[in-house]
């Protein structure tokens, strides 16, 4: 082999490797091999400097030597639990305690079973001196750095017993983050992680813990290694962790019979969906260490310990179609069009296939009856091809669905782009993006409406957004005066945005919401952006050298310029307020948002909260200052009640904190 090709074959190999272990959660390499291939490459490409590219793993910013992090030995190894899956196996792990035990009757506590990555943290006199991840039982990664950047885990435990402590848990991500997470990931251009364990895991895999920093994981106690413990239950253990200042699984109950285990877990199947975080299953313990002791365990996994675990809600449905759907980027995502089937409480008629390489491996096709599933995953997928009906093979598009310019395939990746930057499908995507929620925020200007806009002609790019008028809006399906005028109305009214909405509005290449903030705040005008040197964009904090580089090249391209001057001509606000000095009229308060707010998404709400001083929680107790109710709110609004607690309208909310200001 030739050394070009060589180093093109190793980055490949790299890349693929990377993202099976940094994003989804399935390394097949070991740590050693990986490393062969990187200090392979590093090798040839020190020989053969002219075939460096800036897109090579080595050169990544930030990059790294090794994805190895230093071997840490568990003293008391981290054990795994065994599974069950029916009543039937919870009894006969039940009925072997009895006999072992010699009694009929033991405490035991069930709690949630967290869908996160196991964690170790060891105290040496109350102060947390290293991290772990549990590896294979006996050895895991020391990942103290990115652990220290968890928020709830403490640092000290002042009021811990001194010498060596281990406490043992659960890293995990709240589920509305990573709703958050994954379109910031989208914004950018990064991967899309399926499920809140996949993206907890690659988060504390990263080698650079400021990355893991930005990531919003949590931490619950749930047992322990080393240390004196005093307690002489699980449950007087829980106690403590609470008092030391640990979060723990607030999904909890005490009982002697395995039939109460069983009720719980039937009552709880349907309720763990309206948990701010995935829960798989439960874990029912026998509750006194003196048990414990006497049960012991096997090899693998403690007698005294069981998962009680749920199904992955999976449902066998036919595929009527497979489309092709052109995203702003170009890019384009095989997606199965289904015959609609109830899931996990929803009919689902779409799944994706995320790539061409998926269908390759499923071997799925048009006809096929096959298997989907919704385990805390985003968005439904094909697991299998339950029986072959099909007969047409899938293959990659070789034109755009939407403007048949011929697909493009990058050698390194396995994705298929349309590269017509004139595609009205991207295009498309790109202004139901500039209209969105969370970007301009153009109510009544969705999917449907920009799709006949288009088709009609009326719109191009962004700027034409502003030349609508009434007669253009009449020409389209089910518009009349009123709603014609609404819609003009919001477009007036998204003129005003600030900065930082129109930056994310644009569509530029790594700029996300967050990004978007950043650069608002830093330069107050976009002009001032626009005029910035690559130097100075690449000093502000959080802005890397890759975004920077984009924010550069985007404003010296002649089209977005011209662009940015139209959107300026039709009126829009180019500068950024002043971030006001907020009173605090809810500070030190926790507020509970729970049904569907009006004018406003839960996060804004929840920011909301933040700016006047408020702290906004999850889940209803003694401690919730207020409940704001939106429509359609339940069980959260029925608890404030009984609780006794102030419940406020969105007005009344709103209201609340204008008072302030
Ligand atoms: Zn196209």
């Amino acid at each position: 082999m030739q050394p070009k090709e060589e180093i093109e074959q190793l980055r490949k190999l790299i890349r693929f490797h990377s993202d099976l272990y940094y994003n989804q959660d399935n390394p097949v390499l070991s740590d050693t091999q990986y490393d062969e291939l990187y200090h392979r490459l590093q090798t040839l490409e020190k020989q053969y400097p002219q075939f460096i590219t800036p897109d090579s793993p080595t050169q990544r910013v930030g990059g790294v030597a090794s994805r190895a992090f230093r071997p840490v030995t568990h003293a008391v190894p981290m054990m795994s639990l065994d599974n069950s899956y029916s009543a039937d196996d919870i009894r006969e792990w039940h009925e072997r305690t009895v006999k072992l035990l010699g009694r009929d009757s033991f405490e035991m506590v069930v709690e949630g079973k967290i869908d996160g990555v196991s964690c170790s943290l060891t105290y040496q006199d109350g102060k947390l001196i290293q991290a772990a991840s549990r590896g294979d039982g006996k050895t895991g990664e020391d990942i103290t750095a990115n652990v220290l950047t968890i928020q709830n885990i403490p640092h000290q435990l002042p009021q811990a017993p001194g010498g060596v402590l281990e406490i043992r848990g659960e890293v995990y991500l709240d589920k509305k983050d990573l709703e958050m997470l994954n379109a910031e990931q989208e914004s950018a251009g990064g991967n899309i992680f399926a499920n809140t364990r996949n993206a907890a895991a690659g988060s504390l895999r990263q080698k650079d813990a400021a990355l893991t920093a930005k990531r919003p994981l949590k931490f619950f106690a749930h047992s322990f290694g080393l240390g004196h413990i005093t307690a002489e239950s699980f449950s007087a253990f829980i106690n403590w962790c609470r008092t030391w200042g640990f979060d723990v699984c607030p999904v909890r109950t005490q009982v002697t019979q395995i039939a109460d285990v069983i009720r719980f877990y039937n009552e709880f199947a349907d309720k763990r969906a309206d948990l701010p975080f995935d829960v798989d299953g439960l874990v029912v313990k026998v509750n006194q260490f003196q048990d414990q002791q006497l049960l012991g365990a096997t090899a693998r996994s403690p007698r005294w310990a069981i998962a009680f675990k749920y199904p992955a809600p999976q449902a066998t449905t036919t595929v009527k179609n497979i489309v092709f759907s052109v995203g702003r980027t170009g890019i384009i995502t095989p997606v199965a069009e289904l015959a609609p089937v109830p899931c996990a409480g929803v009919i689902i008629s779409n799944a994706t296939l995320h790539n061409f390489d998926e269908i390759q491996r499923l071997g799925v096709r048009v006809g096929d009856s096959v298997i989907i599933e919704r385990a805390g995953e985003v968005i439904p997928k094909v697991i299998k091809v339950a029986e072959h009906r099909g007969t047409q093979e899938v293959l990659p598009p070789a034109n755009c669905p939407s403007c048949g310019a011929p697909v493009y395939k990058e050698q390194d990746e396995v994705g298929y782009y349309c590269i017509n930057p004139a595609c009205p499908a991207q295009l498309q995507a790109r202004l139901i993006h500039f209209a969105s929620r969370d970007a301009m925020d153009i109510d009544g200007l969705g999917d449907v409406v920009v799709r006949e806009l288009v088709k009609l002609n009326f719109l191009a790019e962004f700027a034409d957004i502003y030349q609508l008028s009434f007669l253009h809006l009449l020409q389209l399906p089910n518009f009349k005066d009123k709603k014609a005028q609404n819609l003009l109305d919001a477009i007036e009214a998204s003129k005003k945005r600030p900065l930082a909405k129109l930056l994310f509005a644009l569509g530029i290449a790594f700029v996300g919401e967050k990004t978007a903030e950043v650069l608002a705040d830093h330069f107050h005008t976009l002009d001032n952006l626009k005029n910035a040197s690559l130097e100075t964009l690449q000093h502000i904090p959080d802005v890397g050298e890759k975004v920077s580089q984009s924010i550069y090249d985007f404003f010296h391209d002649p089209k977005a310029v011209e662009q940015i001057e139209k959107l300026r001509l039709a009126g829009l606000n180019f500068t950024q307020p002043e971030r006001e000095k907020s009173g605090n009229i809810l500070e030190g308060k926790t507020l509970v948002f729970t049904g569907e707010l009006k004018t406003m998404t839960r996060t804004q709400a929840e920011q909301l909260a933040k700016q006047h001083g408020g702290k906004a929680a999850s889940s209803v107790s003694k401690k919730t200052a207020y409940v704001v109710a939106g429509e359609a709110a339940g069980s959260k609004l029925k608890k404030a009640q009984e609780l006794g607690i102030t419940v406020l309208t969105e007005e009344e909310f709103l209201q609340l904190i204008q008072k302030t200001n």
